[in-house]
């Protein structure tokens, strides 16, 4: 065996121990059985230890890259602590996470706040931070937030928020809709970098393309990569005609890596993935790094919503069960279709040998699983094959680890369920489940001036 086969099989024993995936079957059926028993339902579980296999899968295929996780897609402190001792940075779309990430302890340099259409008090908020600690950068995707930092007395490290406009094999078309709202037209990317130079120091380009990095999709990745070391090698080219070359950092192409929710789903071939953004960004200058912002990644497999069946009414056409956590819970579903595996772990109550039997000896029968909110589209699958509900069970809703508990809501008065994080086996609440005295707390606590007025009167 060469040195070259002896690593790599040393690689494959390493994915061995941290597989690309874990799938909602992978659970421990006891273990989520005993925390919904000890903690209620509705139930998110957590699970550090994954969140940890994942960031260490995603620094050993970006060996050379910055890592940065992007906070939003799950901002939960336990979370954030466990990302931030495995390396990786914080990517924060807010004040708030800005807020939480300065709480987990991530330090000046290690934080990236991503400016879109920033609300006045973001800004304020955050050029405050930068003043105490100004290693923090500022990623901008409008001229007007260049000026509304340089009102505010910013002139720190930015970052330029690009619009790459890659779609599909197109790549002169503009990127259609919403998606215009991110970052400055490609073409006038440079020049927005260069006049961002003249006020603040400019360390970086950046550009996210929202949309999940799967197997299918890897030429449009492909593309926007490229498109964005052509903009650093423009910026940075020392004999660029009229203008001086900038000193970059880093050119950062987003998150999106994409995380498989269907059961047979294939998981994402990272290192391919991170194969083919090295090979697309190429040749770096010197002195240049690639830079990631996975968030999905980072956590989506590492949680499950646990809900325990209330009703179930069997139908001509199928059978709907009731659950006790909805799209208050969990949105995903109810907000973009999305699928999301469940299981049935059964009563949990070792009452299967007493009313029903063993969920694994119970026939797959078609169910619509439906929340208690009053929506229609409070439903978190239809028509799915599960082994047969009864009253009483507890379903594991899978890959609910990221925009799950922070897409929750209040809606229709529903306490947002509570959090369990797993760290080395041992569970700890992360978040409290809410009281129905948690629903009316901004309603009593209004807070007043000395002229009695209230914050809403100013
Ligand atoms: C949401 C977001 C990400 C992460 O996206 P994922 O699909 O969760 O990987 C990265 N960067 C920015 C700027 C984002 O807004």
């Amino acid at each position: 065996m060469s040195d070259a086969e002896a690593a790599a099989g040393a690689t494959d024993e390493a994915d061995g121990d941290n597989p690309p995936v874990r799938r909602v079957s992978d659970w421990d059926a006891g273990r989520l059985s005993g925390l919904a028993d000890a903690h209620g339902t509705p139930l998110y579980v957590q699970d550090l230890d994954r969140v940890r296999e994942n960031c260490e899968r995603l620094l050993a295929a970006f060996p050379d890259a910055d890592v940065r996780y992007a906070v939003k897609a799950h901002t939960g402190q336990a979370v954030l602590e466990t990302v931030r001792d495995a390396g990786l940075d914080a990517e924060c779309a807010s004040a708030g996470e800005v807020d939480r990430a300065l709480a987990a302890g991530f330090d000046g340099s290690r934080l990236h706040y991503t400016a879109v259409n920033p609300p006045a008090r973001d800004l304020d908020y955050v050029a405050g931070v930068a003043e105490a600690d100004p290693d923090l950068t500022v990623t901008v995707g409008a001229v007007d937030t260049l000026d509304r930092l340089a009102e505010r007395g910013y002139d720190g490290r930015v970052c330029v928020r690009v619009n790459p406009g890659v779609g599909a094999g197109h790549h002169e078309k503009v990127t259609t809709g919403g998606a215009a709202k991110f970052g400055v037209p490609y073409d006038r990317a440079a020049e927005v970098t260069r006049d961002a130079a003249e006020r603040f120091d400019a360390v970086g380009v950046h550009a996210h393309a929202g949309s999940g990095i799967d197997p299918d999709q890897l030429d449009s990745h492909r593309e926007l990569v490229a498109r964005m070391g052509d903009l650093a090698r423009e910026l940075t080219d020392p004999d660029a005609e009229g203008a001086a070359p900038l000193d970059l950092e880093y050119v950062d192409v987003g998150g999106g890596f994409g995380v498989p929710y269907e059961e047979d789903a294939p998981a994402l071939d990272l290192r391919a993935v991170a194969d083919a953004t090295r090979e697309a960004v190429a040749p770096l200058p010197e002195g240049v790094d690639l830079a990631i912002e996975p968030g999905r990644y980072v956590v989506a497999d590492a949680g499950v919503l646990l809900a325990r069946v209330n009703t179930v009414k069997p139908t001509p056409d199928e059978t709907v069960v009731g659950v006790d956590a909805g799209m208050t819970d969990l949105l995903r579903p109810a907000m973009y279709d999305a699928y999301h595996p469940i299981r049935n772990l059964g009563s949990g109550r070792g009452r299967e040998g007493g009313d029903a039997p063993p969920v694994g000896e119970r026939e797959a029968t078609p169910v619509t699983v439906a929340g208690p909110i009053c929506e229609t589209g409070d439903a978190f699958c239809e028509n799915r094959a599960l082994a047969e509900p009864v009253r009483g069970d507890l379903l594991a809703v899978g890959v609910a680890g990221a925009y799950g508990y922070e897409m929750a809501s209040q809606y229709n008065s529903r306490p947002r369920p509570a959090e369990v994080a797993l760290d080395d086996g041992t569970a700890t609440i992360a978040r409290r489940r809410e009281t129905l005295g948690d629903l009316t707390t901004v309603e009593r606590e209004i807070p007043r001036d000395r002229a009695g007025r209230s914050e809403g009167d100013r």
